[in-house]
């Protein structure tokens, strides 16, 4: 008998360690997350080939340390990003498959696949995951699956999220949505229906999985959900407590037997598989027994670990998790005061001393975490999905918002950054500013386009300029406005008017201007903002510097050229006041950065000393 109607749709969590389907039950009106073969509610996102077979999810894992360079893992953290891109190098020397690019620069994974070596694209392994998924789900609800809603990381760029909905329709899947995982934790939890038309809803989302933790604001008001930042660390996650925990057994045998197993592949897969039982254990007793059968030479391990010997395993673990969560209040200048509900999704959340960190930040406030946190994110996103597809009577229409993961500005005088448009702004939004020229008779004027967070605009990312000409002759002052948008997918348009004749310039930027920057380049974008904070803000300082001497010396030149000032300068003030222009001019004319800030401030000192007296003396 089908348990849906309207043709079956899902919802899938396609995780970077485990992903997770759920579906909405009709006649009992809720979410069931359905089981694979194995009996599992969660499945690897692994994908191995073998021989004979393409395995999926557990049987995959199963197989993996005996065939390491043809089990796929992982691929989530390269969906939609490009080969160049420094932190998939990176990751690609730790893994123990092949990874190469194509003539896109897209990363492939090389396989042995019965007797021949093969290719595949990240997005082509999501797509066997998102299959996978589908395949569970449609021998449960005894009917076949069409449409899905499929959840990503709230900071995935427009290429990942792009990639990941093909990956879908690979899979022979009809994408009702692509939802951001915490706004899907946040359905999960019905907090929608906490949020009223008037005050606003502060969520925190807290996703700590396997490989990664995002964190994420929300805030709903009116069925309409906005992310309002995101913060995170995309390599921290339940397999560093593993590798610690690992570590620590492995010294332990080691000193015990006085040998060395460090080498032995074998046995230190088997070990491992062990931490994340003992790890697993550990969120639910303070003691656990640790045992291995012939470990290694034939020798069995047997240990024990206390749940506070894990704590202080795994410190710094706990630090960054810490550090990021302030991170994300940072940014989004909110107080933590103000958050009305804390969400704990993913597997590692379940670890008692997150739960007592996140206790601690938001002390006296209601910690959601009844549903199992590593089936949140799909649960929400088959209620979504089930919502999308009729199959929920009174549905509320939930809006999901997104905000712009890096600033967007202009240069102003002296190759200084000014935003417009801040990093983590709900879209859409329309900012405006004005302009003035810097020079007399200035007929035309251009304004850069940048995304970046450094302060010295021309280190920002250059996506295009907008140029106006023509400019009735005027003094310097003359104003223009600067307008960006940004739309509701994501895509920048600037326009430049001359305020006083309404004449404009405008230019779109989409998704391909913006060099598709990955959530990894955005993060080292941020980060380089923080690494040469000092050094950007020595530069403003500069540059300002130099602006103040420039508009000193306009003005003194003005005294020049008015007739009315002049005719009361005697010809030696005269002689005194040029001098000085010319000397500052030099001064101006040079290049920022070869200037020392003092420099300038002694010119202006300098000119200062010359036209004052005789500003003074003619009144
Ligand atoms: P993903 O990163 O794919 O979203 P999940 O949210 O499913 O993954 O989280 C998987 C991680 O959760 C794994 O590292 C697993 O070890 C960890 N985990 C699962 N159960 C527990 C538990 N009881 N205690 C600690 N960690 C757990
Ligand atoms: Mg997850």
């Amino acid at each position: 008998m089908a348990k849906g109607n309207k043709g079956c749709a899902v919802g899938i969590d396609l995780g970077t360690t485990f992903s997770c389907v759920g579906a909405w039950l009709h006649q009992e009106s809720r979410v069931e997350i359905i089981t694979n073969q194995q009996g599992k509610r969660t499945t690897p996102s692994v994908v191995a080939f073998t021989n004979t077979d393409i395995l999926i999810g557990e049987a995959a894992r199963n197989q993996a340390a005996t065939n390491a360079e043809n089990t796929i893992f992982g691929a989530k953290r390269l969906i939609g990003r490009k080969c160049s891109d420094p932190t998939v190098k990176n990751d690609c020397k730790t893994l123990p498959f092949k990874v190469v690019a194509n003539s896109d620069d897209e990363p492939k994974f090389v396989v042995n696949h019965q007797f021949e070596e093969k290719k595949f694209t990240a997005e082509s392994i999501s797509s066997k995951i998102v299959k996978h998924m589908g395949e569970i789900a449609t021998g449960f609800m005894e009917q076949a699956v069409k449409k899905a809603v499929i959840t990503v990381p709230a900071h995935f760029n427009d290429s990942q999220r792009q990639a990941t909905k093909r990956a879908a329709a690979r899979a022979g899947l009809d994408v009702l949505r692509i939802v951001n995982e915490p706004t899907a934790a946040a359905i999960a939890y019905g907090l929608y229906k906490r949020a009223n038309s008037v005050e606003e809803r502060n969520i925190f989302v807290f996703d700590f999985g396997g490989g990664t933790l995002d964190v994420s604001l929300l805030a709903i008001k009116h069925n309409v959900f906005i992310v309002k930042a995101t913060s995170g660390d995309t390599h921290l996650g339940g397999e560093d407590f593993n590798n610690n925990l690992l570590n620590h057994f492995m010294k332990r045998f080691n000193t015990k037997h006085n040998k060395d197993m460090s080498k032995d592949p074998r046995a230190l897969s088997r070990l491992r598989a062990e931490c994340e039982r003992v790890k697993q254990d550990l969120s639910f007793s303070k003691e656990v027994n640790v045992h291995v059968d012939a470990l290694f030479q034939g020798i069995d391990f047997s240990d024990k670990i206390t749940q506070a010997k894990f704590e202080d395993l795994n410190k710094e673990l706990f630090e960054n998790c810490k550090k990021i969560v302030e991170k994300c209040f940072i940014d989004a200048k909110i107080e933590r005061s103000s958050v009305h509900d804390v969400v704990l999704v993913g597997g590692s959340s379940r670890i008692p001393k997150v739960k007592q960190i996140l206790q601690e930040f938001f002390p006296a406030k209601a910690i959601h975490n009844s549903i199992n946190p590593d089936e949140a994110i799909a649960h929400g996103a088959a209620y979504l999905a089930a919502m999308l597809n009729g199959d929920i009577k009174n549905a509320p229409q939930l809006v999901l918002s997104d905000v712009n993961p890096l600033s967007f500005g202009t240069n102003t005088r002296g190759d200084v950054m000014d935003v417009l448009i801040p990093r983590n702004t709900p879209i859409p939004v329309t900012k405006t500013m004005e302009y003035v020229t810097v020079k007399d008779d200035q007929t035309a004027i251009r304004f850069k386009v940048y995304e970046g967070e450094r302060k010295k605009a021309s280190e920002n990312n250059l996506l295009g300029s907008v140029r106006l000409t023509g400019l009735p002759s005027a003094p310097r002052g003359y104003e223009v406005k600067l307008t960006y948008t940004i739309d509701e997918n994501g895509i920048l348009s600037a326009c430049l008017m001359d305020k006083k004749t309404n004449k404009k310039c405008n230019l779109v930027i989409t998704e391909d201007d913006k060099g598709k920057l990955s959530t990894d380049e955005i993060a080292e974008m941020i980060e380089s903002a923080e690494i040469f904070k000092d050094e950007d803000e020595e530069h403003v300082k500069k540059a300002k510097a130099r602006n103040a001497l420039d508009d000193y010396v306009y003005e003194m030149e003005k005294a020049l050229k008015d007739n009315h000032v002049s005719s009361k300068l005697s010809s030696e003030d005269k002689g005194k006041i040029k001098h000085a222009i010319d000397e500052a001019k030099k001064v101006i004319g040079a290049k920022l950065d070869e200037q020392d800030k003092s420099v300038y401030k002694d010119h202006l000192k300098a000119v200062k000393s010359v036209f004052e007296p005789i500003k003074k003396k003619i009144g």
